[in-house]
């Protein structure tokens, strides 16, 4: 027997369910809303762990999605240190940590991600370090504050992200990865390349094409041992090899389960069974900017806008979620990326601008259709990529031409 009915369950409490609360409200819902969380904060946004707040110049506060009396004021009931544990979608019902069985009329899962650990020799010393929290983050902080020496496994965003804060906080990096180049894997080789040479211009040692083999030390990390044979001291050491979806609670409850390990949704974010709807890093979603195709994507900006597209058809309206996804990544105050996409594959890069002088974009085309584009210094390309890229308009060699020309009114491509 539920010990209460609400007319509006979130699960997860992070910035999809958060946004899904406040467009409820927005959007006139009226009724019980409750959110439920696990972690000891309210909703807070995650880039600030790996910017602002781990270098200790942003407090805790300023990281949350609203102020804490802004949840009383549009009365709804926030759950902090609560794990939801297990749903069952043929009552409506779920459990929580606390022992309530709570009945919901809509419900959202958007339990986020959780970090791909790496189970190597030397793993539990002291010092090795994960970023997924605020609480992360003060480890991290705290973890650093005597070390000279900080060595960073993957060369990714947080990877990057982290070495460019660490090093401003006075820190000796080095990054560690498998790629060739940092960031490679989603933008390519050229624009790589131009990411870690700005990186390295400001002190950071980056070893690509090699992986880690295993930690070394005395109670604490000292050495970082790679399969290439280096052996790189490290007081301090922070691991971003990726996240994988928290579908655990998703899948036990019997929701259909996507090819690229999401919850599987249609258009409208809703999953395999009728009123309840997933949103941000697990929400696997019928994309109709990308002609259909099935999209789960791990950024801030895709979590905020699925939260919102959700709470509007947990009021009935119907909405396929139309955005085309955005994310950026900031490197320290040393210059800030941001793409529009993704573009898993692509067979034509196209230079606007120069990647030499740090002012450009890059755009991923397949078979002739911009399928994507990463700007560093241009951001005003991105409303042109986004049209480009929803419209899925083959351009012509001559467009394409303009696509690199500085004097192109981009206005007149693709229409
Ligand atoms: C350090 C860091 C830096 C980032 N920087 C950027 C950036 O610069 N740009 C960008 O675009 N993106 C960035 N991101 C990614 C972005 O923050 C995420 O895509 C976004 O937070 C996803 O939101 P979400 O609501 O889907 O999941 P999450 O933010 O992960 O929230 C899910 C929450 O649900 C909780 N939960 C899970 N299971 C349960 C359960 N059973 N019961 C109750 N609660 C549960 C989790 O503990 C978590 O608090 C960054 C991420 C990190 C970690």
């Amino acid at each position: 027997m539920a010990t209460r009915k609400v007319d509006y369950l979130l699960i997860g409490g992070g910035l999809a369910s958060a946004n899904c609360a406040r467009w409820l409200r927005e959007e006139g819902a009226g009724g019980e809303v409750l959110l439920v969380g696990r972690e000891p904060d309210p909703p807070y946004n995650r880039p600030n762990c790996s910017k602002g707040y781990l270098r200790g110049e942003e407090t805790r506060e300023e990281a949350y999605f609203r102020p804490n009396e802004w949840w009383q004021e549009q009365n709804v009931e926030l759950l902090t240190r609560t794990s939801v544990s297990a749903l069952d979608v043929q009552s409506r019902t779920v459990k929580l940590s606390n022992k309530e069985e709570i009945e919901f009329d809509k419900a959202l899962i958007a339990t986020g991600a959780n970090v791909r650990r790496l189970n190597v020799d030397g793993c539990e010393l002291e010092q090795i370090h994960y970023l997924r929290t605020l609480g992360n983050a003060d480890a991290i902080r705290e973890g650093v504050a005597d070390a000279e020496e900080v060595v960073l496994i993957g060369g990714s965003y947080i990877g990057c992200e982290v070495a460019a804060s660490l090093t401003l906080l006075g820190k000796n990096c080095t990054i560690v990865m498998q790629e060739q180049a940092t960031l490679e894997r989603g933008f390519g080789a050229r624009a790589g390349r131009f990411f870690q040479g700005l990186l390295e211009s400001h002190g950071v040692r980056v070893h690509g094409g090699d992986e880690l083999e295993r930690f070394e030390g005395n109670g604490r990390v000292a050495k970082v041992v790679t399969r290439g044979g280096l052996e790189l001291a490290a007081d301090a050491v922070v691991i971003g090899a990726g996240v994988m979806p928290d579908v655990q609670l998703a899948q036990k409850a019997g929701l259909q389960i996507g090819e690229r390990g999401g919850v599987r949704c249609s258009s409208r974010l809703e999953s395999s069974v009728p009123g309840v709807f997933a949103a941000g890093d697990i929400c696997e979603y019928d994309s109709v900017v990308h002609g259909g195709e099935p999209m789960r994507i791990e950024h801030w900006d895709v979590a905020f806008n699925h939260g919102k597209t959700a709470a509007l058809n947990m009021l009935g309206r119907d909405l396929a979620h139309e955005e085309v996804p955005y994310f950026f990544s900031v490197l320290a105050d040393w210059g800030e990326l941001e793409y529009v996409g993704p573009a898993y594959e692509w067979d034509e890069e196209i230079v606007l601008g120069s990647i030499e002088d740090g002012a450009f974009t890059n755009w991923y085309l397949k078979d002739g259709v911009v399928r994507a584009a990463l700007t560093f210094g241009r951001s005003d390309d991105l409303d042109h990529a986004r049209r480009l890229l929803a419209g899925g308009v083959m351009l012509d060699e001559a467009e394409r031409r303009g696509l690199r020309d500085r004097d192109t009114d981009l206005n007149t491509i693709g229409r």
